[in-house]
């Protein structure tokens, strides 16, 4: 096919002129060039045939070339490209609307053993002097994708063990926590045996035992739930969140921690606040962090300072921010340094992993984790996350 002028009809529209001295090098070398290529480049005519393609096509699909060559192209099409494929070419001939020509875009493959791939598929159609074909140049995005994953899994992982920590270091409230309710069912339940054991029931007293030994037990089965939830692997899934709402679940996980300590969480929460789309397991996962160090660091120095971790919601401009303030020893010069670096800790039992999580899911959030220390004592930290109208 003697190559005249490769023309991408439409954005980003440009056009390759060659003068002759070029296409002439160009015709006798094109197969050298385009087989040093190493994505996979396939030729198809309008009918969608494959007309030609390079070594690096063999090599990403498992084809010889008698299989490919001739053959229609959906043989390297999963569904539903496959089934799609011919109405795209048809509308682009008829309207002249490009849904993929010189745009480019990420879509799948499918080899000859069945694998089907990810790809990147840049298309460009070139006008020869025997007609229009298409050209395109095919990207295997596997090994990007899989190392994408394993990211977002170590991640993911890290998450997760902060999240073990989190509540191995909170195991004392937590087992309070259950162990109140625990303790209530008990004795309503004792009550209710001793009043069944009367020769005249009350009925209307052992209802009353009853619905509270429920109510007791729903409390308990909801501290666990919310514990579960915490914990859970189910990372990743992101939906609109209303970031009160949030703040309320996770103080009531650290409610029993603070009280250990002698210690008040008072929220102060803007209910004009927009949503921000978040994973809520792992800003719940920020937000304890922040007011387990603000418990920690107020109890270091015996709350000489006072007893009380302030958490305030409010818009600013597109974003919704949290602060938790705090009436601590403040951060001192050498910490701030490193604050938010893996491993460094203060504290006795501290891992130093806890904000270095943190910024880590603020920052994938596309938001902002910064603090600073207050006029009179302790610090506030600032969470900030993109707010959405939704
Ligand atoms: P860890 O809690 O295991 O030490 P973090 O990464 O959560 O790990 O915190 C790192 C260090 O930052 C803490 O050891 C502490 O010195 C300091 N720090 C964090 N929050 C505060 C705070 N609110 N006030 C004072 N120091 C803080």
């Amino acid at each position: 096919m003697p190559v005249q002028s490769l023309s991408y009809s439409h954005a980003p529209s440009y056009e390759i002129q060659l003068d002759l001295k070029q296409q002439q090098w160009l015709a006798q070398n094109a197969d050298v060039v385009l087989d040093a290529v190493v994505d996979a480049i396939v030729t198809i005519d309008d009918r969608g045939t494959i007309r030609s393609i390079n070594k690096a096509t063999l090599k990403t699909f498992g084809y010889l070339e008698e299989e490919l060559v001739g053959e229609p192209v959906i043989k390297l099409m999963p569904q539903p490209y496959k089934a799609e494929h011919q109405g795209y070419v048809d509308q682009y001939q008829a309207s002249r609307v490009p849904k993929i020509i010189g745009i480019g875009r990420e879509l799948s493959a499918v080899k000859k053993d069945g694998t089907v791939f990810p790809i990147y598929l840049a298309v460009s159609e070139i006008h020869s002097a025997e007609g229009v074909y298409f050209v395109g140049i095919i990207r295997d995005l596997s090994e990007q994708k899989a190392a994408e994953d394993a990211l977002l899994e170590q991640r993911e992982q890290a998450a997760q063990a902060g999240r073990v920590s989190t509540m191995g270091e909170m195991t004392a409230s937590i087992a309070h926590e259950i162990n109140q309710p625990l303790t209530a069912i008990s004795m309503y339940a004792q009550a209710v045996l001793r009043l069944m054991n009367k020769p005249n029931v009350d009925h209307a007293k052992v209802l009353e035992a009853l619905e509270k030994l429920n109510d007791q037990s729903i409390r308990a089965g909801a501290v666990i739930e919310r514990i579960q939830r915490f914990m859970s692997h189910a990372d990743g899934e992101k939906e609109f969140v209303d970031l009160n709402e949030l703040v309320g679940d996770i103080t009531h996980l650290a409610a029993g921690d603070a009280r250990l300590h002698g210690i008040d969480l008072v929220l102060d929460l803007d209910q004009s606040i927009k949503n921000v789309f978040c994973d809520p397991i792992q800003i719940q996962q920020v937000v304890l962090n922040l007011v387990r160090n603000a418990i920690d660091a107020m109890y270091e120095i015996g709350c000489k300072n006072g007893r009380v971790v302030k958490l305030t919601t409010q818009n600013v401009s597109n974003d919704v921010a949290l602060e938790v303030v705090d009436c601590g020893s403040g951060i001192k010069d050498e910490v701030a340094k490193t604050l938010f670096t893996p491993f460094n800790s203060t504290k006795r039992n501290g891992m130093g992993m806890g904000l270095a999580i943190c910024k880590n899911i603020v920052d994938e959030h596309g938001g902002t984790l910064q603090f600073e220390n207050n006029d009179a004592h302790g610090a506030t930290f600032k969470l900030s996350l993109p707010g959405s109208d939704e």
